[in-house]
């Protein structure tokens, strides 16, 4: 029995976890994440709001002072909204742990379906028992920031009947997909012996390289409009690109977006075959055609640079490492008591495990955020960079400043602030970097 041996070697490595060392992590790492969040937000809108007045220099001549104001505002509401969602999400996170809410759903669903449905049927019922509940629970907070809170800035154009349509084959979707794999990885769970967390990973993979195939043709067409770009002159010089950076999509596409927001953008979906190009309408209303095809070339770069390709190798590294951990934590007992939930004695105990695991895996790795925005920052500046060498940085430096004004970006993030969270470096670092590679003629 070489795996049982493998396990056990593991198991005199590690050492057990005790309960209230579990529990004592978890309040630390939430007190830890609250502070660091209330902290930043606050430096962001202190930040934003002290450099209200005017606009900076730099684009004192492009960006009118009220849709500065307007960036300033937006972005105070949305930090303050963050705010919010953060207070409502932890009173949860600590509610479904250590005050044993998790544990009481537990009991309630095990008594109703355990006899009837058997064990994978009992924990198939609790996940989807958790995410109706959770789903629920996100409601009100959705709803206030899709039709208060974006409706007041002039984004929101999606209305509540389509807003529960939406709701509905999110549910439908996530029950077709999601049902197959949950029960796919309680059965290895159960079945696999000690090495589970292997077999799960290369289930839960293989699942994902499906859905990337999948959602192009299958699922994004669901909820929005796909049609072939028609417009003669865009096509031939998006066509012209891609030949001339040596790339082959299976379609350009425009899609609706504009039905449910005011937001505009541009990507690429799909894997192999079935990568595709597509462009919000959104998009094309604002922007000319060489921005257009700057902002296209903008994401051949991160093509070019297999950004995409690295970004899903470390994707599945970091999910090995997940399964690992749960493959250990499955195990402790005081990895259940000490997040508030008795084990059962009964029935097995992997669908609690796997709530557990994502209940409290975000709070532990947020820490990891500026390490990711860091990256992704370096990501960006090199897709400039190769869109200026493929076409105009001066359409791309344009067509930036005016989706940033139509997103009402802020101009004047607080560099901390910036520097933790955004994916993306600020306008004023991109447009400089821009600059600095095709100077404006004077
Ligand atoms: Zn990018």
């Amino acid at each position: 029995m070489q795996t049982a041996s493998l396990t056990s070697v593991l198991q005199a490595w590690l050492p057990p976890l005790p309960a209230p060392v579990m529990s004592a992590l978890l309040a630390a790492a939430l007190a830890l994440s609250l502070v660091l969040k209330l902290w930043l937000a606050s430096r962001q809108v202190r930040h934003v709001r002290q450099h209200r007045g005017a606009v900076p220099a730099p684009f004192a001549a492009s960006v009118p002072l009220g849709a500065h104001q307007k960036a300033a505002d937006y972005t105070a509401a949305n930090t303050g909204f963050g705010m919010l969602s953060l207070a409502v999400s932890s009173a949860l996170l600590v509610g479904w742990t250590l005050l044993g809410g998790l544990h009481g759903l537990n009991e309630w669903v095990l008594d109703h379906t355990l006899q009837r449905f058997g064990p994978l049927g009992y924990q198939l019922c609790l996940l989807t028992v958790f995410a109706l509940i959770g789903g629920l629970l996100d409601l009100p907070l959705e709803l206030y920031h899709t039709f208060r809170l974006e409706q007041r800035f002039g984004f929101n154009r999606t209305t509540l009947p389509l807003y529960v349509a939406d709701l509905f084959k999110g549910l439908l979707v996530g029950a077709l997909i999601g049902l197959p794999i949950a029960a796919l990885i309680l059965w290895l769970m159960g079945t696999a012996g000690p090495l589970w967390w292997l077999w799960a990973w290369g289930a839960w993979m293989g699942f994902n390289l499906l859905i990337m195939v999948l959602y192009p043709t299958v699922i994004a067409p669901l909820f929005n409009k796909f049609e072939p770009l028609q417009d003669e002159l865009l096509r031939g010089r998006v066509e012209a690109l891609m030949a001339r950076c040596g790339f082959a999509a299976k379609g350009l596409f425009v899609m609706d977006g504009s039905r449910r927001s005011a937001h505009g953008n541009a990507y690429f979906t799909g894997i192999g075959a079935a990568k595709r190009v597509v462009f919000f309408d959104t998009l094309l209303q604002r922007l000319h055609p060489g921005e257009v095809e700057a902002v296209l070339a903008h994401e051949l770069g991160h093509f070019k640079h297999r950004h995409v390709l690295k970004r899903m190798v470390s994707l599945f590294a970091l999910s090995l490492l997940g399964f690992a951990l749960l493959g250990w934590l499955s195990t402790q007992v005081g990895f259940y008591v000490g997040l508030g939930v008795q084990p059962n004695m009964a029935a097995p105990n992997d669908a609690l495990a796997l709530l557990l695991f994502m209940l409290v895996l975000p709070v532990f790795s947020f820490f990891l955020t500026p390490i990711a925005a860091q990256r992704s920052r370096r990501d960006e500046f090199q897709a400039d960079a190769y869109a200026c060498a493929q076409s105009s940085g001066q359409d791309l430096a344009n067509a930036l400043l005016k989706l940033h004004e139509d997103n009402a970006g802020t101009l004047t993030p607080d560099p901390v602030y910036a520097g933790f969270y955004y994916s993306h470096p600020p306008a004023s670092e991109r447009l400089a970097a821009i600059e600095r590679l095709s100077p404006r003629p004077a």
